[in-house]
């Protein structure tokens, strides 16, 4: 059995700790099975963080994320937090960890479950079978660009600045990641800017490019605009194996592909930092959706997006890949078997609360264990 490995369980607000509560019964079941053990330690983020310590993010529980091998977090927010100042709503508590555990490889993919086919927007020939990774550079670009502000000017009339800019090195590890991710799926990478009319754009691609050819020659990389990829994510999205972009276009074109798989509920994702000399990485996984207030302690969430994000942990923190498949397929055979959660409902099949979806994670992993 695998030594123990050190986690970090933020369940957050709202609906976090109801769906974190299904993680953690998985996590007992491959404990009780003897497949892997955690060391886990659970600690406040948020709104719940902000009402036992006064801040979203507690010194002490920093330093427990700084020292775990991966951190899974639910959500945060809700209206009873929304008035307070800027610096300590529930969302800083998130961005403080994004940056101190530096994560600047924010990992979303795009996959279809066939039994969800008929809740996505698109025909179904175009997704069947879709599985698309899309890594965003996290911690740079436009969004922290300087110089940034609102100025008046000596008219009166006002103007707003926000700097684009990329360095080699920032480039560099983000393009590593898509070309590490890319051998271990299908050798291909699409690496998205807009070098036709920006700078920033133009070193982006010179610079994937030369690394590719350096390091990476087994891999098919392709460059193609922003706006293309948007186009043909739309069009034809299994043309992709991994892109890599920027924060902005991966901002955008992360929620595009996001939408290609039908629900909210059932979209992990990781954000990664830089490897250590020993080859460990900071990370932190955490499903895509928020804190639904609209549904929180009522037993209605959807489970499977915080289920998978625990899976890309298993897979990406402590290479797991066959536990990370055998989690996955459990989730693949309850939808199959048409068990659904309110989300997700269609004609003909039943709706289970968070914790019956749980119930059904477990038999199937029972099944297939
Ligand atoms: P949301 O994702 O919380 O909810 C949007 C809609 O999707 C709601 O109708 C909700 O009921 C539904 N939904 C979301 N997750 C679901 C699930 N697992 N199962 C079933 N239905 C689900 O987004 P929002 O309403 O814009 O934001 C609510 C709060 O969450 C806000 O305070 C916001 O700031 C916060 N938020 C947090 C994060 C995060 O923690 N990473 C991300 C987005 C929003």
């Amino acid at each position: 059995m695998p030594a123990n490995k050190k986690l970090l369980i933020l369940p957050g607000d709202g609906i976090g700790p109801e769906v974190m509560h299904q993680v953690e019964r998985v996590i007992e079941w491959f404990d009780k099975r003897r497949i892997a053990t955690f060391d886990v330690t659970e600690d406040l983020v948020g709104g719940a963080a902000y009402d036992a310590h006064g801040t979203p993010l507690h010194n002490d529980t920093m330093r427990r994320a700084l020292e775990a091998d991966a951190v899974l977090f639910g959500a945060v927010g809700g209206p009873k937090w929304e008035s307070l100042p800027f610096g300590l709503r529930p969302e800083r508590g998130l961005l403080r960890l994004r940056k101190e555990m530096d994560l600047f490889a924010n990992l979303r993919p795009a996959m279809v479950f066939d039994a969800l086919i008929g809740a996505s927007t698109l025909r179904p020939e175009v997704i069947r079978g879709l599985d698309i990774m899309i890594v965003r550079e996290l911690t740079g670009g436009v969004y922290f660009g300087e110089p940034r502000g609102i100025e008046t000017l000596p008219d009166g009339t006002r103007r707003g600045v926000n700097t684009q800019v990329y360095t080699t090195p920032e480039i560099v590890r983000v393009a590593r990641v898509a070309f590490e991710l890319a051998r271990k799926r299908h050798g291909k990478v699409h690496s998205v800017e807009k070098a036709n009319v920006m700078e920033s754009g133009e070193l982006w691609r010179e610079e994937v490019q030369k690394l590719r050819d350096a390091e990476y020659p087994d891999i098919e990389l392709h460059h193609m605009y922003a706006d293309n990829c948007a186009m043909q994510l739309v069009r034809n999205p299994k043309q992709f194996d991994v892109i890599v972009t920027d924060n902005l276009f991966g901002d955008l074109l992360s929620d595009c592909a996001a939408m290609l798989t039908g629900s909210l509920g059932m979209l992990p994702s990781a954000s990664l930092g830089a490897a250590d000399s020993s080859g460990r990485r900071r990370a932190l996984y955490e499903p895509v959706h928020g804190s639904a207030p609209d549904i929180a302690g009522q037993n209605k969430a959807n489970p499977l997006a915080c289920l998978l994000s625990f899976a890309m942990m298993l897979r990406y923190s402590f290479d797991m890949g066959q536990e990370a498949s055998l989690v996955e397929n459990a989730v693949k055979r309850a939808l199959d078997a048409g068990v659904r959660t309110a989300d997700l409902v269609q004609g003909g099949t039943k709706t289970v609360s968070c914790s019956e979806m749980g119930d059904a994670i477990l038999k199937e992993l029972d099944r297939l264990a």
